[in-house]
C-alpha cells in the first residue's frame, strides 16, 4: 500500500498496542453493553483520540490517514474497542471540532477528547431517514436564543450521550437547516425507552419540547447543512474503516479455524469450496482497504469528497459484511455462538450497511457522479 515509512511505523505501533492491551478480552468487550472506562482510558493514554484535531485544540495534529490506520489497527485486534476510536475521531466530534467556536471548544472539546463526555449526532427523525433534508425539528427565535421542538430517532449513543449535536431547521428548505448542541439537563429535553439494535448498540428516541437553546449552543446557523454533511463524510469513512477491519478480524479468526478444524479426515482449508470463500473474502477486503486509504490520501487535509466517500463506504461495507458472514459460515456452529467474536463481527458489519447512508443511497450518489447529473428522488 502507498503509505509512508512514518505511517507504517505508526500503524505498527498501534497494532502492537492493540494486540498487547486489547486483544485478550475482545469477546468479553463485544458482549458488554456499557462503556468500559478502562478501555477508554487506554485509548486516551495511547493518544488515539482527536488524531485529526489540531494540537492547539487538544488533538494530536495528525491526518485522516493516521486516524484510519489507527481505527483499523484497533478493530483488527478488538472490534468493540474501535467504537471508542470512532467516538474520539470520526463521530460527531469531528464535525464539532471543525465548526465550533473557540468558546464551544473550550466548553466541550476537552471532555470529548478525554472520553469524559459522549456526543451523539441527531439527524434522523421518524419521517426523515434517507430523506434527511425532510427533517422537521425546528428552531424559533426567542430573545437572544431559540426554542427547539422535534423528535430524533436511531442515534448511536443517543440513549446515554451527554450532549446531542442536533440538526434542526431555522427556516424552510435545505438552506434553512443548521445544527445546535443540546445538553442532557436542558429543560424540555427527554429520552424515550432505549431500543437495542441487533449489533448490540442502544438508541433512544429524543424529544425536544420547547427546549431553550442559547445562542452559544448554535454550531451552524442557516445554510450550515452542506458543511455539516461534508464533516459527516469523515464519520462515514470511519464507519467504512471499521467495517473493513471488523470483516478482516472475522476473516483472520476463520482462517485459523480452517487450518485447525478437520472433517472427513482433512483440514477445512483443503476443501476447494472453503478455499474459494477465502479467496473472495481476501480480494474484497484488499480492494476495499486500498480504496479507503486512497480516499483518505486524496482528501489530504480537507474533508473527503462526496463521491470518494460514497464509493469507499459502499465497497467497505459490502466487503466487511461479506467477509464476516462467510467467516461465520466457515466456523459452522462455533461461529454462531454468542461466545464467538465472529457472529458479533457479522452483526456489526451488517449495521453499517444502513447507518451513515444506506447502500442504496450511496449507489444513488455514485450514479450522479457517473452521469454528472443530479437525480432528484422526489416524485
Ligand atoms: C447502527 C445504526 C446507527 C445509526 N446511527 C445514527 C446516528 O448516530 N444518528 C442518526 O441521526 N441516525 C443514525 N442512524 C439512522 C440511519 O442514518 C438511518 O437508518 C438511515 O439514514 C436510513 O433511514 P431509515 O432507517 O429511516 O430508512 P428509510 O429511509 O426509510 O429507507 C428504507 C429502505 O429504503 C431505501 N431507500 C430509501 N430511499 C431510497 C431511494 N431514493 N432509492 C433507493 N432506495 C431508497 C433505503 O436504502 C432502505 O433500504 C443509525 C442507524 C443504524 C442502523
Amino acid at each position: 500500500m502507498f503509505l509512508s515509512n512514518e505511517q507504517r511505523l505508526f500503524q505498527d505501533i498501534v497494532r502492537q498496542f492493540a494486540k498487547n492491551e486489547l486483544a485478550h478480552d475482545a469477546v468479553q468487550r463485544a458482549n458488554n453493553d456499557h462503556i468500559d472506562e478502562t478501555t477508554m482510558n487506554k485509548i486516551v493514554d495511547m493518544g488515539l483520540m482527536g488524531i485529526m484535531i489540531p494540537e492547539s485544540d487538544g488533538g494530536q495534529g495528525g491526518t485522516l490517514v493516521d486516524a484510519i490506520l489507527a481505527i483499523m489497527a484497533v478493530a483488527l485486534s478488538c472490534p468493540r474497542s474501535a467504537d471508542f476510536v470512532q467516538a474520539g475521531n470520526f463521530g460527531a466530534i469531528r464535525t464539532f471540532a471543525a465548526f465550533a467556536s473557540q468558546t464551544q471548544k473550550e466548553r466541550w472539546l476537552h471532555g470529548l477528547l478525554k472520553g469524559r463526555l459522549l456526543m451523539s449526532v441527531g439527524m434522523s427523525e421518524p419521517e426523515a431517514g434517507s430523506a434527511v433534508t425532510d427533517l422537521q425539528t425546528s428552531l424559533t427565535p426567542d430573545g437572544e436564543g431559540f426554542r427547539l421542538n422535534g423528535t430524533k430517532v436511531f442515534g448511536t449513543h443517543s440513549a446515554t450521550a451527554d450532549i446531542i449535536l442536533a440538526y434542526a431547521r431555522f427556516g424552510p428548505g435545505v438552506h434553512g437547516i443548521g445544527s445546535v448542541i443540546v445538553e442532557k439537563n436542558m429543560d424540555g429535553f427527554s429520552t424515550g425507552q432505549s431500543v437495542r439494535y441487533m449489533n448490540g448498540e442502544k438508541w433512544a428516541q429524543l424529544y425536544f419540547d420547547n427546549v431553550y437553546i442559547p445562542k452559544e449552543n448554535i454550531l451552524l446557523g442557516p445554510g450550515g447543512f452542506k458543511k455539516q454533511i461534508s464533516g459527516f463524510n469523515v464519520e462515514r469513512l470511519g464507519n467504512a474503516a471499521r467495517a473493513v477491519a471488523v470483516g478482516r478480524h472475522a476473516f483472520n479468526v476463520a482462517r485459523t479455524h480452517a487450518k485447525m478444524r478437520h472433517q472427513f479426515g482433512r483440514p477445512l482449508c483443503e476443501f476447494q469450496g472453503i478455499q474459494w470463500k477465502f479467496a473472495d473474502m481476501s480480494v474484497k477486503l484488499d480492494a476495499a482497504e486500498l480504496m479507503l486509504i486512497n480516499a483518505a490520501i486524496s482528501a489530504g487535509s480537507d474533508l473527503p469528497g462526496a463521491y470518494d466517500t460514497a464509493a469507499t463506504k459502499l465497497l467497505c461495507n459490502e466487503a466487511g459484511y461479506f467477509a464476516a458472514n462467510e467467516a461465520l459460515q466457515v466456523m459452522g456452529a462455533l461461529g454462531f455462538g454468542e461466545d464467538n467474536i465472529v457472529q458479533y463481527c457479522m452483526r456489526r458489519t451488517r449495521g453499517w450497511m444502513i447507518a451513515g447512508g444506506t447502500l442504496e443511497i450511496l449507489r444513488n450518489r455514485i450514479a450522479e457522479h457517473v452521469f454528472d447529473q443530479r437525480f432528484s428522488q422526489r416524485p
